[in-house]
């Protein structure tokens, strides 16, 4: 039975993170730590909130001894670390937030690690410290360019993968200096459900209905590789499981899009939905140009975002054959699942938009 620290479990693979462990592992203790940023939100843990085994904690994981006692209190042998600034956008505008979190957060969650699992002996040889990084570390790819291996040279773009790419390196170094046990994954493009509305597919699906322009950067080709969200929990169970310690998996969906077909393939599931559901169409009077079947109408072009990497991939045969690691949703379930999720759930996104 282990017990986990998510930190960051509040946002989106997080969140979806801790589903999925209570849901295959409920003997385990979860323990989440969350500053409850922005992008964080406890309505997102409502379907674990009073599972036994359970526990949240609103906190800062630059709080390097609030850190160190959840460790000892809860005997936490595996601390997964998803806390981050995560919107490139937001970097560029202010990347004060994300040197902090994710630079001097991730060493301070290496120092109390260290602390108590190695210095005071807690779970000594039977921890893991999990850190969760991006595929963008590696920066931008040509379109014929054989896709992102482990060894890669990290080439950052934007203050958001720098920010990551020195987080990685401290993980490293943690394990190649003083010993701890450390496992690293580099993961592609998320999506489903609990992602936050300023995110390209939850975006489209929210502007869709409330019959908003929807906006794409520059000319729309840049290509991205897409895995569902649950797909990554497993992943990293996977990585948790199986992987060697002071070894970095990249997890990926061998799913590549351009960013302008997504959005038509989001407006042509819509428009059919919705010509298909009278009823839904109903709930949703804002969602003019999807009833009639037009959402693609609703596709605007906007200045390309500064320094837009092009193309990002992920070659996965290291976690496909050492792990056995494969994901399971295709890409058009998944994004069926997606706009299903926002639809159903309309209070949780809404807030977030109006606040
Ligand atoms: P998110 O922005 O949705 O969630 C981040 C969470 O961290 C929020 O709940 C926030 O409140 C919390 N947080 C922020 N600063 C904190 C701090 N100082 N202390 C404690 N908690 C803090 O991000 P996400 O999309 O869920 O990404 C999670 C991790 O996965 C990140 O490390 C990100 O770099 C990585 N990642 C994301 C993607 C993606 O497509 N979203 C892909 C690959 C890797």
């Amino acid at each position: 039975m282990k017990h986990i620290l998510v930190t960051g479990g509040a946002g989106f693979i997080g969140a979806n993170f801790v589903h999925y462990w209570m849901d295959n592992y409920p003997n385990d203790t979860v323990v989440v730590l969350d500053a409850l940023t922005y992008a964080g939100n406890l309505a997102s843990l409502n379907p674990v909130k009073n599972h036994a085994n359970f526990k949240f904690y609103q906190g800062d994981i630059c709080d390097t001894g609030l850190v160190e006692t959840l460790l000892r209190e809860h005997h936490i042998d595996t601390l997964v670390n998803f806390a981050a600034e995560s919107h490139v956008d937001r970097s560029i505008t202010g990347p004060d937030t994300f040197i902090q979190t994710n630079i001097i957060g991730t060493y301070s969650l290496l120092k109390a690690a260290k602390k108590v699992w190695l210095d005071e002996g807690l779970n000594k040889g039977k921890h893991r410290f999990h850190h969760v990084s991006t595929d963008e570390v590696y920066g931008t790819l040509e379109p014929d360019a054989p896709a992102f291996s482990e060894t890669t040279a990290y080439a950052p773009n934007s203050p958001y993968s720098a920010s990551k790419a020195a987080s990685d390196h401290l993980v490293r170094a943690y394990h190649h200096t003083y010993g701890l046990e450390v496992t690293t994954s580099n993961c592609s493009n998320n999506y489903g459900p609990y992602h936050f509305p300023e995110k390209l597919i939850p975006l489209v699906i929210t502007n869709i209905v409330r019959n908003l322009p929807l906006p794409i950067y520059g000319d729309g080709l840049q290509v991205r590789d897409w895995l569902y969200v649950e797909d990554h929990a497993r992943g990293i169970d996977k990585v948790l499981s199986h992987g060697r310690v002071g070894e970095c998996y990249n997890i990926g969906g061998n799913n590549e899009w351009k960013n302008i077909d997504i959005i038509r393939l989001i407006c042509r599931l819509m428009n059919k939905y919705f010509g298909d559901n009278p009823s839904l169409a109903a709930q949703f009077p804002g969602a003019r140009s999807v009833i009639v079947g037009k959402a693609d109408e609703l596709i605007c072009f906007v200045a390309d975002r500064a320094g837009h990497d092009r193309r990002y991939a992920i070659d996965p045969r290291k976690s496909n054959i050492e792990l056995k690691y494969q994901p399971k949703e295709s890409f058009e379930t998944g994004i069926v699942r997606s706009i299903n999720w926002y639809l159903d759930n309309e209070m949780w996104w809404k807030e977030l938009i109006e606040n």
